[in-house]
């Protein structure tokens, strides 16, 4: 393995930003490849630990000569939003100084070829700068997985619909409950960038490819043995896609979660501002009219509560992790059989 610091230049003089990544050298130079990273929103670590969990098994393949093809981890993706404290608190989704979400507004190439990527001294801000620098290292890569978690959330993927069910093994082997399938423009997060190149330039096997935004779970759940078990996961991701080469792993089975287009999420927006009590938590299955929260906005006074009916049939896969609701923020994640009423276009909500 080796060990290799990037370093971007800030947008003012004396200050820099540095990140490792960790490269183990396939044998077989017609081997897929892979690129892990994760915490591209910088307090997002439930895949950060689980990468942790799995270099020593990285290690051991290498030792033991079982890595077929080149793997690149890059467990802390953004240097920059983790520097971002706000009144003790990390803001790590969006860029503060011009409030763009770190993971959108990726360069958008039409060849894997990283030749193509701008220039990072023609990029006037350093979270364009890092963007550039993240594609420049997983261009190319055939398996390229970019880890990130919800609010509270059962384990589950974004994946290119162009992509299922060719990738139903991936799912199967990382052990997630759903994959959410999204085609179309998602402004441009990492998952889009690295799927654009292969789409543009139509002469990669897309079968043979492997994109997607693994949600592991919610913001609180970083602890070992999750991550011990995501780790065991993206190995056998990784050897069933014949990156490693394992005789003790077998082989994934058909993925039998749940498996919808965007447009079936019912994102249940709070009608009114004030406390959540929810009545659901993910991993539930509901039944039309089933009562998923209720909002009290007016404590103590009679019609001082409002309850949040469940629009169709669904499994509940989010909900959100502090109990205090503006009006008209977001409430839940319902995954329906069919197309919600409040289906949104486009983008992705990771
Ligand atoms: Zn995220």
């Amino acid at each position: 393995m080796e060990k290799t610091i990037e370093r971007l230049a800030g947008d003012s003089d004396g200050v820099a930003y540095e990140f490792p990544v960790y490269r183990f050298k396939g044998s077989d130079a017609k081997a897929p490849t892979a690129y892990l990273q994760a915490a591209l929103h910088a307090g997002e670590l439930p895949g950060m630990v689980a990468i942790d969990a799995l270099m020593p098994l990285l290690t051991k393949a290498e030792a033991e000569g079982r890595i077929n093809g080149s793997i690149s981890v890059v467990p802390w993706a953004n240097p920059v939003g983790r520097a971002q404290y706000v009144f003790g608190e990390l803001e790590g989704r969006f860029h503060l100084p011009n409030r763009v979400n770190f993971n959108r507004d990726f360069p958008l190439i039409d060849k894997p070829d990283v030749s193509l990527l701008p220039d990072e001294g023609d990029l006037s801000t350093i979270d364009q700068r890092l963007k550039a620098r993240l594609l420049r290292l997983s261009v190319g890569h055939d398996i390229v997985l970019d880890l990130h978690c919800d609010d509270e959330s059962t384990a589950y993927l974004y994946v290119p619909a162009v992509l299922w069910p060719a990738m139903q093994d991936c799912a199967a082997a990382m052990g997630v409950e759903a994959v959410l399938l999204w085609e179309g423009e998602s402004g441009a997060a990492f998952e889009e960038a690295s799927l654009q190149p292969h789409l543009a330039s139509g002469k990669e096997r897309l079968e043979s490819l492997v994109v997607t935004t693994v949600e592991y779970r919610g913001i609180a759940d970083v602890d070992g043995a999750t991550a011990e078990a995501d780790a065991a996961g993206l190995y056998r991701l990784l050897v069933a896609r014949g990156v490693i080469t394992d005789t003790t792993v077998t082989k994934p089975g058909r993925f039998e979660g749940v498996v919808a287009p965007l447009e079936n999420i019912d994102m249940l927006p709070a009608p009114k501002a004030g406390a959540v009590l929810y009545d659901t938590k993910p991993g539930d299955w509901v039944k039309r009219g089933d009562r998923l929260a209720t909002i009290v906005h007016t404590p103590g006074e009679p019609g001082g509560r409002t309850e949040i009916f469940a629009p169709q049939d669904g499994y509940i896969l989010t909900r959100r992790s502090h109990r205090i609701t503006r009006k008209g923020d977001d409430l839940v994640k319902l995954v329906g059989s069919k197309r919600s009423d409040d289906a949104r276009a486009g983008a992705l909500e990771a």
